[in-house]
């Protein structure tokens, strides 16, 4: 029997009988719409700082989630939310201090116009927010993303989620721009990127469709890691703007600290969004998100429609979240995952003059893309053998991008530079496995 996951195909006989079992239950009480990572899919019961642990006790090393961003289990994090959840738990519709001052310490991490926050419990709901906001407040529908963006799960995100394949059909107020090509230099890549943008503006127009938003993820994870020079996303945004829409920064995967320079991505730009949404890392683990906005954006739209989100921005999420940015704060993460992160960089580029396997290597504080090639064209199928390689040497990692050869490397960003020396060892022994396959 094979089992279908995230890298190809397992071998179910090559698991453990309490793998088995756990897989086949899974698929009887989950459904079919699951996966799971790797050809042997791990069980974790336990996670400390980059660490996560099997049911034997093993160590894997965590290079890719970006969630437990100030590390598994936070203990600071985990004290700040029992002792709200101990304390009282209701909603925003009673006043509570925690909601306020959490949303006055996100919005002073971002450019004064960003003045204003909703919450909502994914990065799903921010964006399927940040659609009616859009749509409200220009009068238009046309959404852009790039051809390889995920954006999240429901019905309106989906339809301009194109990294969700070919049978998830994309909206037909939905238009895909390339994404920015990380081989033409920086004038190339601003002004190609602008053309498409452009020229999806023109081909709503010319189907009746005025232009509600242009939403980018400022890392373009989905699309194979592409943080670019500074400044590039400029004219593709002012180009949105002329033509009556607005810039949505999806800062889902970027934000809190990730790329090493600012809290935010689209600070790499020196842009101020009209909205930014953002999630995943925020609670650490505790499913908070939201999204910051310019007032005039939302002005109207509150007008019309009241907004309350049963779960959202409570005060238990407020007190995680906030106890996250204080982690980040006075643990200088953002310096921190920078430095980590250009000494990362350096490592694999020392590696990958060994090995033209690993053909280009891009990123941004701890957020780092490998490109793979076998023979000089993008290569799924060793990019999912180092994956599945590295997983068989206890470290974590995944592939990415349209042709899923992107190594995609993201750790929590307690990780230190002994942790990228564990990690570049078990690479190098991988590489060399795989390549003498
Ligand atoms: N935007 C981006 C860029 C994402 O990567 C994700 C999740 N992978 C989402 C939005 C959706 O977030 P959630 O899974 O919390 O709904």
């Amino acid at each position: 029997m094979t089992m279908a996951n995230a890298f190809g195909s397992s071998d179910f006989e090559r698991l453990s009988a309490a793998e088995q079992s756990m897989i086949t239950r899974r698929e009887k009480v989950l459904g079919p719409a699951y996966r799971l990572f790797y050809e042997r899919p791990l069980h974790f019961v336990r996670g400390e700082g980059v660490w996560l642990y099997d049911a034997e006790g093993n160590a894997y090393l965590d290079t890719y989630n970006n969630v437990p961003s100030v590390g598994h289990s936070n203990l600071a994090v985990l004290e700040a939310a029992t002792r709200q959840a101990a304390t009282l738990n209701t909603h925003t519709r009673y006043l509570h201090e925690n909601v306020l001052a959490f949303a006055e310490a996100l919005t002073s991490t971002c450019p004064d116009e960003l003045s204003q926050v909703m919450f909502t419990c994914t990065g799903s709901e921010a964006n399927d927010l940040a659609v009616r906001i859009a749509r409200n407040y220009t009068g238009g529908s046309g959404i852009i993303v790039t051809a390889h963006a995920y954006h999240g799960v429901t019905s309106a995100v989906a339809e301009f989620s194109p990294s969700l394949g070919p049978n998830v059909d994309l909206g037909a107020h939905v238009r895909t721009v390339p994404a920015p090509d990380p081989s033409l230099p920086p004038e190339g890549m601003a002004g190609t990127f602008a053309e498409g943008v452009e020229a999806a503006i023109a081909d709503l127009k010319r189907h009746g469709i005025k232009p509600a938003m242009l939403i980018l993820d400022t890392i373009f994870s989905s699309d194979g890691v592409i943080p670019g020079q500074p400044g590039f996303l400029k004219a593709a945004v002012d180009a949105i703007r002329q033509a009556g829409g607005i810039f949505v920064a999806d800062e889902v995967q970027p934000g809190f600290g990730r790329t090493g320079e600012g809290m935010w991505g689209f600070q790499r730009h020196g842009l101020v969004p009209d909205l930014v949404t953002i999630g995943k890392p925020m609670g650490n683990g505790y499913p908070v998100a939201g999204l910051i906005a310019r007032p005039e954006v939302i002005a109207d739209f509150g007008k019309n429609a009241r907004y309350f989100n049963t779960f959202g921005g409570n005060p238990v999420a407020a007190a995680t979240g906030m106890a996250v940015l204080r982690f980040i704060k006075e643990q200088n993460l953002i310096t921190h995952s920078r430095d980590v992160g250009e000494y990362f960089l350096d490592e694999l580029a020392s590696l990958s003059s060994r090995f033209p396997q690993l053909a280009a290597i891009r990123g941004a504080g701890l957020f780092i893309g490998a490109d793979i090639e076998d023979a000089g064209r993008p290569s799924a199928s060793l990019a999912a053998r180092i994956v599945n390689g590295l997983r068989e040497r206890r470290v974590l990692i995944s592939a990415s991008g349209p042709h899923a050869n992107v190594l995609k490397v993201r750790p929590p960003l307690v990780f230190t530079r002994g942790h990228v020396d564990h990690f570049m060892k078990a690479l190098k022994k991988t590489m060399m496995t795989c390549l003498e396959d």
